[in-house]
């Protein structure tokens, strides 16, 4: 076997996501030197390919907005939401610093903050975009950190984490395709590699009750849960891995040849879900992780058809790479979708969709007439489930169009345990010294930030700023700097 190549730098990160690279620029500007070690060909991680949405409090785009907002209030509503596992202190923490040490701090780095919106959960609008969504945050990111003298070595997987004792000495890596391996000694090594659900087997290990339901896998490509095998090795504990956020507006990507990927879609606001038994179950408006989830995982079996007329479906957007170019929707593609998809089912009538879809017809056209009656009569809510009326259309346009709907495994919410200088933490919640973790894999931040529901924006925000901690305290471990502070957003 030929030799390792080796290499020795102050800090070993493994990913180069919205966690790695906030951790590689907090690095460099402590004055550490820091190589990013990432498995895919390109950087950027799922953080490129998100939304690009941070929760931040107090901003001025809020303010702008005439949106009053403070640290109290955006931690009451964290709570609420999130219930009795939010980590508390982790979820202060980020709350109190994201404008400063996330809003302006990206700001500095060139990215701009575009609008801000509403989500499920809050009592004010506070989710935040960038422009060009995360492309545009992480193309400012990766630029930051090569800027500052940081290197991204792709192609590199690490695949062990080595232990001289109790302390942590650098990774060993291998390039999935050549075979060639790495051998790093570092002073400190930054655990930064995304989530697992783009793993189903993982995702079943930690939800074993889904197992008998179709479940899709839904992150970015490199979400495969290899950094949380890493750090278990190790000695690291992993926590809350049952917290998995899960989407429901999404279908199988039929060109996935084992069609465990799902496509999320969006932008069909008059359509309604119905069941396997033709009835509509739950108000689609609110299609969030803490509402539509639970909603379609109560029913027998776990999934569900979205209804939709040809009108409805103009402006339907597949938030995949495929079916689109930047901001750009493909129609092309998604109309190939459309005629393609053996979970999409067209008919020029009602009846004959029933049919398609193996439910009761009588039934079925029955929740469709009863919603084309709330419409007709000019509603404002339809009287079932209290869906608002002002988005929909009656169903009056064929062909009609049934997308069958299955649990997409979008986010971690738990994962490796850290304290609150992201330091891995032991069974006996002791630091494995030389050893962080930051983002996705430490469920977000500290390893359960945002509990069992998250008011959105509240992963990418806290994986870039749980990066920025960890390169910071892994600096200072390395002999550079004095861990990280930042600016709270209270004077
Ligand atoms: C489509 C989509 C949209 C989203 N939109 C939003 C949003 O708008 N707002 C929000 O808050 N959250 C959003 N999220 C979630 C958010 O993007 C992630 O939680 C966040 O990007 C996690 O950042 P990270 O750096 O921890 O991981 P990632 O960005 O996933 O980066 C991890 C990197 O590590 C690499 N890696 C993994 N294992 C290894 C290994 N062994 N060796 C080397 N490299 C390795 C991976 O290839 C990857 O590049 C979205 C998620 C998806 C899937």
């Amino acid at each position: 076997m030929a030799e390792a190549k080796k290499i020795e730098t102050d800090i070993a990160i493994i990913g180069s996501g919205g966690a790695g690279m906030a951790a590689g620029i907090e690095a460099r500007d402590k004055g550490a030197r820091a190589i990013a070690f990432e498995m895919a060909p390109e950087p950027g991680g799922t953080a490129i390919i998100s939304g690009g949405g941070c929760m931040i409090v107090g901003s001025p785009l809020q303010k702008e907005n005439g949106v009053e907002d403070t640290p109290d209030l955006a931690f009451d509503d964290w709570l609420k939401w999130g219930g009795s596992s939010v980590d508390e202190v982790w979820a202060r923490y980020y709350i109190e610093h994201s404008l400063h040490d996330l809003y302006f701090w990206a700001e500095g780095l060139g990215v701009k903050w575009a609008d801000v919106g509403m989500r499920e959960g809050n009592s004010v609008m506070r989710w935040t975009r960038s422009e060009r969504n995360g492309l545009g945050l992480m193309t400012h990111l990766i630029e930051a950190f090569r800027g500052r003298g940081g290197e991204i070595v792709a192609n590199t997987k690490a695949t062990r984490i080595k232990l001289e004792g109790d302390r942590v000495t650098g990774i060993e890596a291998t390039n999935p395709e050549t075979g060639e391996r790495v051998e790093v000694t570092s002073r400190a090594v930054v655990v930064a590699t995304g989530g697992f659900n783009s793993n189903l087997e993982m995702v079943l290990e930690a939800r074993p009750d889904l197992r008998n339901s179709r479940i899709m896998e839904g992150s970015g490509p490199g979400s495969t849960g290899s950094g949380h095998k890493l750090v278990r090795e190790a000695g690291g504990y992993l926590t809350h891995l049952d917290h998995i956020w899960f989407y429901v507006y999404a279908t199988p990507d039929y060109r996935d040849p084992g069609q465990k990927r799902g496509l999320v879609f969006r932008h069909v606001p008059g359509y309604i879900w119905v069941n396997q038994q033709g009835r509509r179950f739950h108000n689609e408006a609110l299609s969030g992780g803490n509402t539509a989830s639970p909603a379609l995982m109560a029913q027998e079996p776990r999934h569900a058809w979205a209804i939709a007329d040809t009108a409805m479906m103009t402006e339907m957007e597949v938030a995949d790479p495929y079916y689109r170019e930047g901001s750009r929707i493909i129609r092309e593609k998604v109309e190939e979708l459309l005629a393609n998809s053996p979970f999409i089912k067209k008919a020029d009538s009602l009846a004959e969709l029933a049919e398609l879809i193996d439910v009761e017809a009588p039934t079925f056209e029955g929740t469709v007439e009863r919603y084309n009656k709330a419409v007709e009569c000019g509603l404002e809510e339809e009287p079932e489930f209290g869906k608002p009326l002002d988005s929909s259309k009656l169903f009056d346009t064929p062909p009609y169009y049934a997308i069958q709907i299955f649990p997409l495994a979008r986010k971690n919410f738990g994962g490796i345990k850290t304290d609150i200088r992201c330091r891995v933490l032991d069974k006996h919640f002791e630091p494995i010294e030389g050893l962080f973790a930051a983002g996705e894999a430490a469920g977000m931040a500290g390893g359960h930030i945002n509990g069992g529901a998250g008011l959105e924006g509240t992963m990418l925000g806290p994986s870039i700023f749980s990066g920025r901690v960890a390169g910071g305290w892994a600096a200072s471990e390395s002999g550079h700097g004095d861990g990280f502070t930042g600016k709270p957003n209270r004077g």
